[in-house]
This record gives C-alpha cells, structure tokens and sequence, in this order.
C-alpha cells in the first residue's frame, strides 16, 4: 500500500460527517441535500460542505457525477487506486451503479497517453435504462 492512501480514519470531523451522510445515502446526493442533512451538525455554508467534498474526491472515498451535479461514496473498500471510475445511471428510476473494472482503467490510462495526456481522474457516466427498469 502506498503512502498516499486515505481511510476514513485520517478525516477531519467536516470530512466524516459528509463521509457518513454519503455512506448512509442510498443513492448519490447533491452538495445542497448534504447540507440540509449536516445543519444540526453546524454546518452553516455550501462552501464547508464543498471544501469537504474536495478532498474526499482528491482521497478517492467519493465520486462526483457530473451529470447529475451530485457525489457519491465509493462502492469499493479500497478505492484509493482507482483513477478512473465507471457508473451506470438509470433514466428510468434513478439507480446509481458503481462498475468496477481495471481494463477500463488500463485503457483509457493507455488512450489518453497516446496523445501524450496524463490523466489524473476520470468518471465515466453511462446514461440508459438499469435491468429492472428494462424488464418491467
Ligand atoms: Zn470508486
Ligand atoms: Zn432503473
């Protein structure tokens, strides 16, 4: 394991908090939703709530999906290594999905480097309709 590796133990109390409403949610939740939930916490200001979200981004315990402006925990115990990140997103219910594949990974790495692009992080959103959806 590297040194560069965050758990959730090396959080400030800020970070915890938005840590746990995140683990608890069932699905992604906006910076807004985060905020609404912490209050009783003292959190006061949008920018508390992002100033956290940054850095659990930055440590690989949160995604952002851009697409939908919202966060979302990581679904893997160590996610630290994973730069890039794959997530299915139903239009029909709204279930969130987190695919976990190193190839895709390894690809897009391999791709971008062609061109000589470093990728730091990378979310892929893949919009459609989930299984159940699909079959009702
Ligand atoms: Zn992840
Ligand atoms: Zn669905």
């Amino acid at each position: 394991m590297s040194d560069h590796v965050h758990t959730t133990a090396d959080l400030t109390k800020n970070q915890s908090l938005v840590m746990g409403a995140l683990a608890k949610a069932s699905g992604p939740l906006s910076a807004y939703t985060i905020l609404d939930e912490l209050r009783d916490h003292g959190f006061r200001a949008p920018l508390q709530v992002y100033r956290a979200l940054d850095k659990l981004v930055e440590y690989g315990l949160v995604h952002r999906l851009e697409s939908l402006n919202a966060f979302v925990a990581c679904s893997h115990a160590e996610c630290e290594g994973h730069g890039q990140t794959a997530f299915t997103i139903c239009q029909s219910c709204g279930d969130v999905t987190e695919l976990a594949d190193d190839d895709l990974a390894v690809r897009l790495k391999s791709l971008a480097a062609r061109s000589g692009f470093t990728v730091r992080h990378s979310t892929v959103e893949l919009r459609g309709t989930c299984r159940d959806c699909a079959a009702g």
